[in-house]
């Protein structure tokens, strides 16, 4: 009998916290609505030297070991946070060291997740100065392509978010993270690059934002009534990533730019590391160029007409 109540017990408490977690009490990581691979459970692991994978399979984070201090680039969807912290703490790192947050933009699916970081291990989130309004407030900027999807536009708001020039490092122990701004699928959107070493060889890292042109019906990347033309910074956006020095690319999306196939050949294999690729960054660009190009003919065949 003894046995039969401390497992009733034990399953009672079992089933409080399971039920718990899919109500989610806590608003920071309460689960929003995404593609199911957005929030698969992913194995963590080491990409090169210092830089760590620890996202799900379909959105990526980044784990950066300076020394003195862990950087995290993007966490994913809110109710991913705590999967983000387990993969940190397996591998052997302590969640109340990551310093920082980096965000590539500011839409759910890559700093839904922030807040909760921030929150648990005491960081500061830092993004351009339009990605730090957006997390600050928890809500799409009003001049995002896609900000009238309502399903997409709120996420948790974080507590401490500080801004980050184009061109300025983020320097943490051993590490200078830079920011360049790639404005085009967001108006704050982010490419950060680094240097990991292993074994004395040094590479180049380029953590690349999004390249999509998509929007909301009724948004242009060309001129319209409400702004300028945003396909010219756009497309120096996308060569800023064809250009950038680049031995290693993940996107956000990791199979944007081919970064999951990659990952799925490191878990195999170390010697030569598949995720070096010199090439990547500019396929990447020249694949997302093209987007935009058929984007940008769309548009004009649209205002041809009109008028
Ligand atoms: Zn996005």
């Amino acid at each position: 009998m003894r046995h039969f109540v401390s497992f009733a017990a034990l399953a009672s408490t079992f089933v409080v916290s399971f039920a718990s977690a899919a109500d989610s009490p806590d608003p920071l990581t309460r689960p929003l609505p995404g593609r199911p691979e957005w929030t698969r459970a992913y194995a963590p692991i080491r990409i090169y030297g210092n830089t760590y994978y620890v996202g799900s399979e379909g959105i990526s984070a980044l784990l950066v070991d300076t020394g003195a201090g862990l950087v995290l680039l993007d966490v994913g969807m809110p109710q991913f946070a705590p999967q983000v912290e387990a993969n940190i703490g397996k591998l052997g790192f302590k969640l109340a060291d990551v310093k920082y947050v980096l965000n590539s933009h500011a839409h759910v699916d890559h700093a839904g997740g922030i807040a909760a970081i921030v929150r648990d291990s005491g960081a500061t989130a830092i993004a351009s100065p339009s990605g730090t309004k957006a997390l600050r407030e928890g809500h799409v900027v009003a001049d995002d392509p896609q900000a009238a999807e309502v399903a997409n536009a709120v996420f948790p708001a974080a507590a401490r978010v500080r801004e980050v020039a184009d061109g300025e490092a983020v320097r943490l122990g051993n590490t200078a993270i830079t920011a360049h701004f790639t404005p085009g699928h967001t108006p704050g959107s982010t490419t950060w690059t680094w240097e990991s070493c292993e074994n004395g060889k040094c590479l180049n890292i380029v953590y690349s934002d999004s390249l999509t042109a998509i929007s909301s019906d009724g948004f242009h990347f060309l001129a319209d009534a409400t702004h300028g033309d945003l396909s010219a910074s756009f497309r120096k956006s996308i060569h800023t990533v064809a250009t950038l020095p680049c031995d290693i690319l993940v996107s956000t999306h990791p199979d944007a730019s081919g970064a999951d196939a990659r990952l799925v050949k490191l878990a195999t294999q170390r010697e030569p590391n598949p995720m070096v690729d010199a090439q990547a960054c500019s396929r990447f660009a020249a694949e997302y160029e093209k987007m935009l190009d058929a984007r940008i003919a769309k548009e004009k065949a649209a205002q041809g007409k009109k008028s």
